[in-house]
């Protein structure tokens, strides 16, 4: 019944798996699945991961993984790690669900190990190092002291630590300094934790860009996220094609109004646009709060954000017209239109882009006059796609396809 809707096709994140599991040769292939899997709906997407042979699922917080296994995906299908905790984190529910736990600082340690003798079985940590992100996990110096505390913990039974894993600060940018300095100050917590008798075998640090570009990163698991939704983690320098990756999510609403107005005529809030000409407006009924950003609106001067319009050869690009507001939006569909309400408008969809083959950037939908895909959106709000799936509202039903 909601005038719109995120169509995810399962058949895309298959194959996204497949191409990131190839891409990571031995290592094993976490599914990030954090942040409802990028707005794409975790339980189908962490079931289809599964299925086309992820063998980790990964989320931020504590209750995402928790609703994985609510779900029915059980130890045998799927080890699950779960990385950001306040103090308030339910370890002991966590452990009793078999979920793997990160630790990036002394108390979650003693935190970790009080559930663990609570729940009568060892936690799975997993220790997160900082090796120059500058986020959470542990400092190297500070690492002696939480590795002897680990281990104390180990040798009383109530926690294996399983993993030490680690994040990029520069993953996407190939070369530059900082990626191998970080995997340098891995190696050498590696090190710190074996001095204590500490054996973590999972060791971790690459996200999509580390596991499609950088072989050296892979360790013993790979933990990509955009890459499985069929993004370019370095999408100035390749489309998603380049990689084998296929754009999952198709973003679409149906026209709520569409009627004539006089040249001249202001659209929307604070009327940023005006019609240069007798024209007709179409009423997009989705926001800011469905997700839309209002980085995205329009106005004579700065055209906003592309909508595909139209069907077969009356298919075309619109940008917005004025500002986005909280539950709709405007397209100046041209004098001609023949779209009526309950026509159906692309927002994105699973198209590759193009890139300049002088300045290597990625032309705009606008320009290269096809189906916008989250790339074109990010660019028209001055954010990144991770940004535009994320925010995407609870209230646009999500529909899936290929199950
Ligand atoms: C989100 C996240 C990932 C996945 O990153 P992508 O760039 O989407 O591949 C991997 N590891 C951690 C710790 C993350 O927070």
């Amino acid at each position: 019944m909601y005038p719109a809707r995120a169509i995810v096709d399962l058949a895309a994140i298959r194959n996204n798996i497949k191409v990131l599991k190839k891409a990571a040769h031995h290592a094993e292939v976490m599914a990030v699945v954090k942040a409802d899997a990028y707005g794409h709906g975790i339980v189908p997407v962490a079931k289809a991961a599964l299925e086309a042979g992820a063998t980790w699922l990964g989320t931020a917080q504590a209750s995402e993984a928790l609703k994985l296994r609510a779900a029915g995906i059980t130890p045998d299908q799927a080890r699950i790690l779960t990385w950001l905790h306040a103090p308030s984190a339910p370890y002991a529910e966590l452990i009793n669900a078999d979920i793997d736990v990160s630790a990036a600082n002394l108390g979650a340690l003693d935190l970790i190990a009080e559930a663990a003798r609570a729940a009568g079985k060892p936690a799975k940590v997993h220790v997160k190092v900082d090796t120059g992100l500058g986020r959470n996990g542990v400092m190297p110096h500070d690492l002696p002291e939480f590795a002897a505390k680990a281990a104390q913990y180990q040798n009383e039974g109530v926690m294996d630590v399983v993993g030490v894993w680690s994040h990029l600060a520069y993953a996407d940018e190939i070369g530059h300094p900082t990626v191998a300095r970080q995997l340098e100050v891995f190696d050498m917590d590696i090190e710190t934790l074996r001095a204590a008798g500490l054996n973590p075998t999972v060791r971790h640090i690459a996200n999509s860009a580390a596991t499609l570009l950088n072989p050296e990163m892979h360790f013993d698991l790979v933990r990509p996220g955009l890459a499985i939704y069929g993004y370019s983690p370095v999408p100035t320098v390749k489309k998603p094609s380049d990689f084998g990756l296929i754009p999952a999510m198709t973003l679409e609403a149906e026209l709520a109004t569409v009627k004539h107005v006089p040249a001249g005529t202001g659209v929307s809030y604070a009327h940023k646009y005006h019609t240069p000409q007798a024209t007709q407006l179409g009423i997009v009924p989705l926001g800011y709060a469905d997700g839309i950003p209002r980085h995205a609106s329009g106005s004579n001067e700065k055209p906003g954000a592309p909508v595909e319009v139209g069907e077969g050869e009356h298919r075309r690009l619109k940008t917005i017209a004025g500002r986005v507001c909280m539950d709709q939006f405007v397209l100046d569909l041209g004098p001609d239109a023949t779209e009526q309400a309950g026509d159906t408008v692309t927002l994105f969809g699973p198209s590759d882009g193009v890139l300049d083959s002088e300045t290597g950037e990625l032309l705009p939908a606008a320009i290269r006059g096809n189906l916008p895909n989250a790339e074109d959106w990010a660019s028209a709000a001055g954010t990144i796609s991770y940004e535009i799936f994320t925010r995407l509202g609870n209230r646009i039903p999500r529909i899936y396809v290929n199950e």
